[in-house]
């Protein structure tokens, strides 16, 4: 029954980019670059706290044609979108950044390539004119950083076209300012630079603060386990909402406890701390304090008994989300629920929160098993049926041709 909903990234993307490249412009591209989305294995809502996350890239990907024009014009065009949607490179300057709390003035879609665009000229690169063709197969709003995707697919290329010489961790800068600045969505900067620096079997373990990222080799197939991405399918909105609130927050707890951010709260200041706040913005300081924590557990637990000991690592992190950050929506407790009744490892929500994905560590021969549980929790609750795939630690951004 699940099986038919286990899938893998299409093979057809990159090609779908060319065509729609050749649909544009009649010619064909000067190359195609692509980056990934990323599942965030442990450490939610710490990267914009300077703390620790501990993310990695997975096989799907936004795939970018890119070609450069004889003009000074700037065209954006994807299969998600009817129409492209075309600027001059002067003009940009005058549509970002987008006023805090207002939409862009183009289509929000193309507020991340343009956004792009606009951060790298800003960043001191002279832009030249460029046609831009986007497919992706990264899920959208499923928490697994669709942006982030679209955003590093397109500065690795400007990179490239544009002689900019940026190293990976400026090009995840860029995409973080088009999306901040651009599309006016206040995220850190974990997404894009799993998406920049991802590997082939390792997650990325960064320090928000210092953007210093190490590569942890997770050993996920050579245990026998796999990661199973439940996509809940209730979208979350970055832009709107719930996120902001938590951010607030956080900066509010930060302040009470005179540190610049609660990347300087440790776990034996909990105490101190439950004293001298009303309770929601304890719990929402206990969240990112104890999630640190498991970061620094989980880089820890990994290198010295494997992937299959981070288990309650992961559980705890969604008890957390779930109780003192309060960010899940009773579909992630379910997809969590049902996968560990069903012998998950560990499993926890994964993204900013308000729907998406969660994921569940699994024995590679539990997938059919776990999924068939997962869905059949989500029939019994009258949700929609969620989507199901496994994933690796994969790839970050390249050139493909
Ligand atoms: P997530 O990153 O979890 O997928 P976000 O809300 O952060 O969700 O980003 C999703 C948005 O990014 C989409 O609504 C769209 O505006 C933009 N986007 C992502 N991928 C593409 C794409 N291939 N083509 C056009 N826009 C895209
Ligand atoms: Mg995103």
């Amino acid at each position: 029954m699940s099986a038919g909903h286990i899938d893998g990234p299409r093979a057809a993307t990159q090609d779908a980019a060319r065509a729609l490249f050749a649909d544009l412009t009649g010619r064909a591209p000067d190359g195609v670059w692509s980056a990934p989305g990323r599942v965030n294995l442990i450490g939610e809502h710490t990267d914009y706290n300077e703390g620790f996350v501990l993310p990695f890239a997975i096989p799907h990907r936004t795939f970018a044609a890119v070609g450069t024009r004889k003009d000074d014009r700037v065209r954006v065009a994807s299969t998600f979108a009817d129409s492209a949607v075309e600027v001059s490179l002067d003009e940009l300057g005058s549509l970002f950044p987008t006023a805090a709390g207002s939409a862009p003035s183009v289509p929000e879609w193309a507020a991340y390539p343009l956004g792009v665009a606009w951060a790298l000229q800003r960043s001191g690169t002279a832009g030249r004119g460029v046609d831009i063709a986007i497919a992706s197969d990264v899920p959208v709003g499923a928490g697994l950083s669709s942006s982030a995707a679209i955003e590093s697919a397109t500065a690795s290329a400007l990179d490239d076209l544009w002689d900019a010489g940026l190293d990976r961790t400026a090009l995840a800068r860029i995409g973080r300012s088009a999306e901040n600045e651009a599309v006016g969505a206040p995220t850190g900067i974990m997404d894009q630079m799993a998406s920049m620096r991802g590997e082939v079997d390792a997650a990325i373990f960064l320090d928000c603060r210092t953007l210093e990222a190490q590569l942890v080799p997770v050993g996920i197939a050579e245990a026998g386990l796999a990661i199973l991405v439940i996509d809940t399918r209730v979208e979350h909105a970055h832009s709107t909402g719930g996120y902001g609130e938590r951010r607030a927050s956080c900066e509010r707890g930060a302040a009470i406890m005179g540190v610049p951010s609660l990347r300087d709260v440790s776990v034996d200041d909990l105490e101190r701390a439950s004293t001298l706040m009303d309770d929601v913005t304890f719990r929402r300081v206990r969240h990112v304090v104890t999630e640190n924590q498991r970061v620094l557990d989980t880089v820890r637990v990994l290198r010295e008994d494997g992937a299959r000991a981070i288990g309650d690592l992961l559980v705890a992190s969604h008890a957390s989300m779930r109780d003192d950050f309060e960010i899940s929506v009773p579909e992630l407790d379910t997809a969590v629920e049902a996968a560990l009744a069903a012998g998950a490892i560990g499993a926890r929500m994964t993204g900013g929160g308000f729907g998406g994905a969660a994921i569940a560590l699994i024995e590679q021969e539990a997938v059919a098993a776990v999924s068939d549980a997962v869905t059949a929790a989500f029939a019994a609750s009258d949700f929609t049926e969620p989507h199901l795939f496994t994933v690796t630690p994969s790839a970050g951004a390249r050139r493909d041709a």
